[in-house]
């Protein structure tokens, strides 16, 4: 975690922060959309760039105690959603380092560009 320099992701289906553009994530490396954050869907994803976690916390979630760390888009600081640091329950360690993208932080850069 914690890139110095700003990544540009290339090709198409790039998700990027709402609110500065920065590209997060592709969508070649969603792994699930099956999944909830505070703000409505969100997604699962094996990795993302331009981000900084924050703290570590302990959270009890519907599939149990995880602990994760919320990230933060580099650029302007905003929160995206987080990452899963450890799970306690054995079916559910597959999602360890792995990054949950709340839906209504990021757009898809390449579908919805000109919105704004
Ligand atoms: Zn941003």
């Amino acid at each position: 975690m914690g890139y110095m320099h700003q990544v540009f992701l290339g090709g198409k289906g790039v998700y990027a922060c709402r609110d500065c553009h920065t590209h997060i994530a592709l969508r070649s490396r969603v792994e699930s959309k099956q999944y909830t954050g505070q703000y409505g869907r969100a997604l699962l994803f094996v990795d993302v760039v331009n981000v900084r976690a924050g703290d570590e916390d302990k959270r009890s979630m519907t599939t149990g105690v995880h602990i994760v760390r919320d990230i933060y888009c580099m650029r302007c600081n905003k929160y995206v959603g987080w990452t899963y640091i450890k799970a306690f329950e054995p079916d559910q360690r597959f999602k360890e380092g792995k990054f949950i993208l709340e839906r209504e932080r990021i757009y898809d850069v390449t579908r919805e560009w000109g919105v704004y």
